[in-house]
């Protein structure tokens, strides 16, 4: 069975919603008038505007089924599997983060993933970007990729700021805000170049005028697409409960996909003339797999930043140095306009070289994350806590990945999904260097109420590296500087997989930006 072809220019299948799947749909679009995209993804669309943040559902309880429907086709028996009821949303190590599944959740067809328990994904229209925090600081020093060059980078992560719409001073007349930042300063300042020091997060939205905060999603990305009486729609088609089981290929060349339609369970067959593969950081090179590409990189040079997470409640004496009463009184009542979206002043210490190679990010909350006893002297503290955290460098290894088994099918019936992964002595001393630093951060700010941790592999949802780009075909990366699989004209790849470097931050603007670059270069090879 094959759907109607009503192509009138080159069609480019790209398969996933999130927002580097959406910022090659928007790219390629506006790059040229002919180009078609027709966009498949796996799930569900869980919001009217395809792709919208679910942080931005204002009614509780379709915001929890917005989250559930997200989890996954195992989400319901997998949480009764651990003996949970199946109205428990528990964020935590067996069931992930709302909005998301573990991709090692212990049913039948479940990936092996015992050194990464906590690798997970999303799955619906928007992908994880349906779900995130929103943070988008800029990658920095090595961090970047060294073989584009800098005025091109800048142009590049500015254009991406621009389709996620960040903002940099996001809660920035925060006056609590502020007090931590001058607080941070203190403690750290005298060892930070003058450019990297305490500041405001970048974090992706746009601040309402009642003070909160329109997050970003792939909607944004999308952007004009969405609008139907936009010339760009009438190029657009977006599938969801749209399964792509296959890249179709010969000799280098792509030339279809095979795509299941999850609501029959019927399978057929798209004739495209590209290619973008944009399913996340194991999900793409599974599907890269299971079509029979397979460069000796796919898979490997995992890499995630380690993240070491604690709890402070806010010292009084010291944020009164620098925030009044009134300050306080009128930050609380900025928030009680706003009581569904916890998020407040958010500030971080950015990654910078050569001492600071590390991340550290301070959000800002009214409440701890867990109840406190009552009796506790930091029990409804009226200054408040901040939950805190750094990000730490994981340098790329072959031996680090995933890797796929055509003789046990997962649940989807890919080649199942087994990832090995280890810390090494290096980046344990990182570790324990950064910790320290939280405990220094922790200690200028207030009392811990949680102790710094370090979260089990995967936890920070940010897996870099499984299709990593580079500047040559030595079989150490999958994809070109373009983003272009390397021994293919027509199949490209995006997301946070190809990041090549050892990074401290949040992923997707960096992916963007890389996105851009690879839709540039393919809407001018289609369409020349
Ligand atoms: P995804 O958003 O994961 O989308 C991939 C999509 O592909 C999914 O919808 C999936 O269903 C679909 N798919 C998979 N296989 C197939 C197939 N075979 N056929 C069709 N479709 C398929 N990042 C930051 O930079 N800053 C943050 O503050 C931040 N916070 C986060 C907080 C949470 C709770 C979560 C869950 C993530 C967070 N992230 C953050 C990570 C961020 O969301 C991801 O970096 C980003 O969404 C990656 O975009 P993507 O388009 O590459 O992949």
């Amino acid at each position: 069975e094959s759907a109607p072809d009503t192509r009138s220019g080159p069609i480019v299948a790209i398969v996933g919603s999130g927002p580097i799947g959406s910022a090659y749909a928007r790219e390629l679009l506006e790059a040229s008038p002919d180009l078609r995209v027709l966009m498949l993804e796996a799930g569900p669309q869980l919001t009217d505007i395809p792709g919208e943040s679910v942080r931005n559902i204002p009614d509780p309880d379709e915001k929890a089924k917005a989250r559930e429907r997200s989890q996954g086709p195992q989400a319901g028996e997998h949480r009764a599997s651990f003996g949970l009821p199946a109205n428990a949303r528990v964020e935590g190590m067996f069931t992930a983060r709302e909005g998301t599944h573990l991709l090692d959740f212990g049913g039948e067809g479940s990936a092996h993933a015992e050194t990464f328990p906590a690798a997970a994904a999303s799955t619906n229209v928007g992908g994880m970007g349906a779900h995130w925090t929103c943070a988008t600081p800029r990658p920095a020093g090595a961090e970047r990729v060294a073989f584009i060059d800098d005025a091109e980078w800048d142009e590049l992560i500015v254009e991406a700021e621009e389709l996620l719409h960040v903002n940099t001073t996001a809660f920035g007349d925060s006056p609590i805000g502020g007090a931590i930042r001058s607080l941070l300063q203190e403690e750290f300042g005298a060892e930070l170049p003058d450019a990297a020091g305490p500041s405001t997060l970048p974090v992706a939205g746009d601040p309402q005028p009642d003070g909160s905060m329109r997050w970003a999603g792939a909607d944004v990305v999308l952007g004009p697409i969405l609008d139907p009486s936009s010339p760009l729609a009438a190029r657009f088609e977006l599938r969801d409960l749209s399964l792509v089981r296959r890249i179709e290929h010969a000799d280098g060349h792509v030339t279809a996909v095979t795509v299941q339609d999850l609501r029959t369970g019927s399978r057929y067959t798209e004739q495209v003339d590209a290619v973008v593969v944009a399913a996340d950081t194991f999900r793409s090179p599974q599907l890269l797999w299971a079509s029979g590409i397979r460069p000796t990189a796919l898979g490997h040079y995992l890499t995630e930043h380690p993240v070491v997470i604690s709890t402070v409640s806010l010292d009084g004496e010291g944020m009164s140095r620098y925030a009044t009463e009134e300050d306080l009184q009128a930050e609380l009542l900025r928030r009680s306009a706003n009581p569904v979206d916890p998020v407040a002043a958010v500030n971080r210490i950015p990654y910078s070289e050569p001492d600071h190679t590390f991340s550290l990010q301070v959000m800002y909350a009214e409440k701890p994350p867990f109840p406190l006893d009552p009796s506790s002297p930091h029990a409804g503290n009226k200054w408040g806590y901040v939950n805190m955290g750094y990000g730490m460098r994981k340098q790329p290894r072959f031996e680090d990945g995933v890797t796929f088994d055509d003789g046990e099918l997962d649940y989807r019936g890919f080649p199942n999904m087994t990832i090995r992964y280890e810390l090494t002595d290096s980046e344990k001393a990182e570790i324990a260097q950064g910790t320290e630093l939280l405990k220094r951060a922790g200690e200028a700010l207030g009392t811990f109420i949680a102790q710094p941790r370090l979260l089990p592999n995967g936890s920070s949802l940010h897996f870099q590296g499984t299709m990593r780009m580079g500047e040559t075909d030595d079989g150490t990366s999958v994809a070109d500087g373009y983003s272009r699989v390397w021994g293919f004209d027509n199949l490209v790849v995006g997301g946070n997989a190809l990041i090549p470097t050892a990074t401290t931050m949040n992923p997707t603007l960096m992916s963007v930006a890389i996105a851009v670059r690879g839709a540039r270069a393919l809407a001018e090879r289609l369409t020349s």
